[in-house]
């Protein structure tokens, strides 16, 4: 057995812009352990904060960076599930566990395991 199947656990780190926007969705959201990060493919973000039980602890926040608005595509269907490139939480410190992350990671996101 080797070590290199490490799939289950694939950390994809915030981006500076994402950072800053996560820091603000935190500062709202005194109950948010952690910001899930949507990554659709046209370019623009979806943002939420989760609290500690996987719900939302925030409303959800959609934007397109360097631009006024967001793209036609996700004013028309809001930034559809289907469109989705990456999916990620960005977790507060301290992070949870990882059988918490796992559970949240599931509740939010669903079971879709990438690759
Ligand atoms: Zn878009």
């Amino acid at each position: 057995m080797s070590k290199k199947d490490k799939k289950y656990q694939k950390i994809v780190p915030a981006e500076k812009r994402e950072r800053a926007m996560i820091e603000g969705i935190l500062e709202g959201s005194p109950d948010g352990i952690g910001v899930v990060v949507i990554r659709l493919e046209c370019g623009c973000r979806k943002m939420a904060a989760v609290s500690k039980s996987g719900d939302p602890a925030s409303g959800v926040i959609i934007y397109r960076d360097n631009a006024e608005s967001i793209c036609d595509k996700c004013k028309e269907d809001n930034g559809d599930f289907m469109r989705v490139r990456e999916s990620f939480i960005h977790w507060v410190e301290p992070v949870p566990s990882q059988e918490k992350q796992q559970e949240i990671n599931i509740k939010v996101l669903g079971s879709q395991s990438v690759n």
